[in-house]
């Protein structure tokens, strides 16, 4: 009788200290989860932010926006590595001489404030304002100067700076119009050249950063209606409608 209270006290000491261990083994278990569903909500919250952080920058940038009619076409990193470059080159061709530049706005101010600061002779620096591609037009409608130069450019040595060369009635007209002036020497220098389908009569320009398709671009200053102007990227734009 006795050995069988001793034996039956020992069974319920041993089933004790088994579903201490069972318990202690669950805790753990409970504890590795909790802090399973704690690394997996800092995950997302991380996620979160940084999905949303991506989003800010897409407001500014074409690069993964070629599903709302942009894509990149000359890169950020390629612009700056070539306007550093045709830097060196300006550079090489007038020295250490003062020189005028005259840029045409508004499209040119982005690759003139990068090119300017790449350049260390003295500059005066004057601006016009031609009209070419009026609203939501993307096809030139014959340029009408909108702002003249102010600066007297007789005896200088004149760099005139645009945008682009399209059809070049922009860059012929100033050119005619500056050359009256009588400038010590007149130079011309784009960012783009584009390459048109068609052969057309235009002035070369002396200094270029690129060779473009025949496509209508956007961003590093260029719009489109007025909108773009601030995409570091050059991107092509599809127009929704063509006014001109
Ligand atoms: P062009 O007189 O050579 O036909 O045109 C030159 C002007 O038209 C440039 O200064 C620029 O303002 C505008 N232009 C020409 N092509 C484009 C283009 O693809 N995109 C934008 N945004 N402007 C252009
Ligand atoms: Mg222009």
């Amino acid at each position: 009788m006795y050995l069988a209270q001793q034996q039956h006290i020992r069974c319920r000491r041993n089933f004790k200290v088994i579903l201490c261990k069972i318990l202690f083994i669950v805790r753990i278990w409970e504890a590795i989860s909790y802090k399973r569903v704690f690394l997996l909500m800092l995950n997302l919250l991380v996620r979160a932010v940084t999905i949303r952080s991506m989003g800010n920058l897409n407001d500014t940038d074409c690069r993964g926006r070629s599903d709302s009619g942009l894509k990149v076409l000359v890169s950020r990193e390629e612009i700056a590595a070539r306007v550093e470059q045709l830097a060196a080159e300006i550079t090489d061709h007038y020295g250490t001489g003062e020189i005028t530049i005259v840029g045409v706005m508004t499209g040119v101010f982005v690759f003139l404030a990068d090119l300017m600061r790449n350049l260390s002779m003295p500059i005066r620096l004057d601006v016009v304002s031609v009209r070419s591609y009026p609203g939501t037009s993307t096809s030139s409608q014959g340029p009408q100067l909108t702002l003249p130069p102010k600066a007297d450019l007789n005896g200088r040595d004149v760099l005139l700076m645009d945008d682009i060369l399209d059809s070049g009635h922009t860059m012929k007209f100033l050119l005619d119009m500056f050359s009256a002036s009588n400038p010590r020497s007149l130079k011309t220098c784009v960012l783009l050249r584009k390459t048109l389908s068609q052969p057309v009569d235009r002035p070369d320009v002396d200094f270029f950063g690129f060779d473009i398709p025949d496509e209508f671009v956007v961003g590093y200053g260029l719009d489109y209606d007025d909108l773009y102007r601030g995409l570091p990227d050059l991107c092509v734009l599809d127009p929704v409608e063509d006014a001109g």
